[in-house]
């Protein structure tokens, strides 16, 4: 019997089950494909506070997410790398420097005044230097720090540390029901065979696919009307290589980051709903064309050589407002919240997925044993 049976071998799941094994609870993980084959390999993959946060007020999770930043610097050296960002502004960049400044100086009072927090104008003679952007009517280029990881790298880091400290881990098993039964859930899963285990406690950390599951679930809990957003990146030839650039698209001002990948440039990301089947999702030549075309508006004297797209989903609570306003916040539902015996995580970042799964936990401490270990896993390397 297990204390704690995972579903979804994203960044939160694998998160949830590392803090469990790190207690020494009887935990496993289900993931009906490979670790990080779902949003958790489709991100920007930024560690980040979310600089663009701050303008929907979202003061708490800029604050979280910094504060988990420093811990995976910490953790992740080899795989969260500071990097530098730049904002460059011309006439027509709808974030204008006075208000840059105190977007900035947000960020650094509440990333705690780190190191890592400070920012600067370039200077004029080293604009030049940067990768080709765009001189004409360039006005400011502001600086600051903010990280870059593998997200899939990382995941599988978090993953094998979970393993180490005793989590049972299994790819290529789709949950298929669970039921309830006295103190405890009888779950079957197949793999090239049908299993059936029990556990005290169900993690639905199945990303998009939270409410798809939930349905396989036996209990009366009722979904979190969501939406799907799809977010499309796009690879190019050759290498930026002074930092990350943070631009506004020319069609509709919305924040497009410009990076390094592995040799070559990541463009991203786009916000379309999305209403198909999950296992369908594509990026839309729309997309990829709305991202070749922001890339080229900056970076002119740059060839733009298409080498790859993907596209991921993320999960934002169902609204008629615009995408990009609506609130990042993590939702975690429970079947009750005195004696919860499943849970359900909606929503989420990359960057704050310790921080859930912390709170995962702490939701259900009064339902589990009391821990038999203690790690900290600030002193636990990820690589
Ligand atoms: C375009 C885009 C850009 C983003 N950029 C950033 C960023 O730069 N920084 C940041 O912090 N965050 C970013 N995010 C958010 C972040 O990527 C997600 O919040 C995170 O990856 C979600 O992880 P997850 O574990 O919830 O879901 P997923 O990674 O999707 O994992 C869910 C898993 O559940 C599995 N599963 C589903 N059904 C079953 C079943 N029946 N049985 C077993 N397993 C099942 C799936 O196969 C999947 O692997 C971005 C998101 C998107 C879409």
């Amino acid at each position: 019997m297990y204390d704690l049976l995972v579903i979804g071998g994203g960044i939160h799941g694998v998160n949830v089950v590392e803090i469990a094994a790190s207690k020494g609870y009887k935990v496993m993980l289900l993931e009906q494909n490979t670790i990080a084959s779902g949003t958790s390999s489709k991100s920007s993959k930024l560690i980040h506070g979310g600089l663009r946060y701050l303008e929907t007020g979202q003061l708490s999770l800029v604050r979280e997410c910094l504060k988990e930043r420093l811990l995976l610097l910490k953790r992740a050296p080899d795989l969260v790398k500071l990097r530098p960002f730049f904002i460059p502004i011309f006439p027509e960049t709808r974030r204008r420097p006075g208000m840059i400044r105190i977007g900035l100086s947000m960020y650094a009072v509440l990333g705690g005044f780190c190191k890592d927090g400070r920012f600067c104008t370039v200077s004029k003679s080293k604009w030049l230097t940067l990768d080709g952007l765009k001189q004409d009517k360039l006005s400011h280029v502001f600086l600051y720090y903010d990280a870059q990881t593998d997200d899939k790298k990382l995941t599988q880091a978090v993953v094998a540390s979970a393993q180490k400290l005793g989590a049972d881990v299994l790819t290529n098993a789709e949950l298929i029901n669970a039921s309830s039964r006295t103190n405890a859930w009888e779950i079957t899963y197949k793999t090239e065979q049908t299993h059936i285990v029990h556990s005290k406690i169900i993690v639905n950390a199945a990303g998009p696919w939270v409410n798809q599951v939930l349905s396989r679930i036996d209990s009366d809990v009722g979904e979190v009307g969501i939406d799907w957003v799809q977010g499309t990146h796009v690879i190019v030839k050759g290498e930026i290589t002074q930092g990350i650039y943070y631009i506004e698209s020319p069609d509709d001002g919305r924040a497009v980051f410009v990076m390094p990948w592995y040799g070559n440039t990541m463009i991203g990301t786009t916000e379309t709903l999305y209403q198909g089947r999950l296992a369908e999702i594509h990026p839309l030549q729309s997309e990829i064309d709305y991202l070749l075309r922001t890339y080229s508006y900056y970076f002119p004297q740059r060839s733009v050589e298409f080498l790859d797209a993907f596209a991921g989903v993320r999960v934002l609570p169902a609204s008629e407002s615009n995408p990009f306003q609506r609130s990042r916040d993590t939702i975690l539902k429970v079947d009750d919240e005195n004696n919860p015996t499943l849970l359900n995580i909606y929503g989420g970042k990359l960057t704050a997925a310790h921080a859930t799964a912390e709170a995962v936990m702490k939701k259900l401490q009064f339902v589990l044993p009391v821990p038999t270990k203690n790690i900290d896993l600030s002193e636990v390397a990820l690589s």
